[in-house]
């Protein structure tokens, strides 16, 4: 009888929280060119502030599984996560920023700002900074911004 190796390597650290750190996911969205902006409704501190639509990724969850998620909550569309854009972002402790980028399928809903968002704009690559975004996500935008062609 043929003895199983153990495994020495250490399991694979969870997704969702690598080396104490909490990862939160935000999708760059892209159709014809244009990237999508979401405004912030809540909390006051936030509210009036551009960002990537996103969220915290839920334990046991795998980040662009949470991506998928956290866009069909708050904008009622079933988008598919394309790359990832290299680089983590700090937020408030224990929070990092992981963005993808992501398309939505053809013949997708037109997304709508459902929860977290009062208004979305598609935006052109000349109107990338007419926005104001939160400062965390300022990093990825330019990333995904470059993305645009
Ligand atoms: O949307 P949710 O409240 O789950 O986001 C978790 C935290 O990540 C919030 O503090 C939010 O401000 C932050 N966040 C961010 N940039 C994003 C998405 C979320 O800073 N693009």
């Amino acid at each position: 009888m043929t003895e199983r190796t153990e495994r020495t390597e250490p399991a694979a650290a969870p997704e969702r929280a690598v080396e104490g750190r909490v990862v939160v996911v935000g999708a760059a969205l892209l159709r014809d060119g244009r990237l999508l902006a979401a405004r912030r409704s809540a909390p006051p501190e936030l509210a009036g502030r551009w960002e990537l639509p996103g969220g915290k990724v839920e334990p046991g969850e795998a980040p662009e599984a949470a991506l998928v998620r956290e866009l069909r909550e708050e904008l009622g569309v079933d988008a598919e996560p394309d790359e990832r854009i290299p680089g983590e972002w700090p937020l408030k402790a224990p929070y990092v920023l992981r963005v993808w980028t992501a398309r939505l399928p053809a013949g997708s809903a037109e997304p709508e700002p459902l929860q977290d968002h009062d208004e979305l704009r598609w935006l052109a690559p000349a109107e990338i900074w007419d926005v104001d975004w939160l400062d965390q996500d300022v990093p990825a935008v330019r990333e995904a911004a470059a993305r645009l062609g």
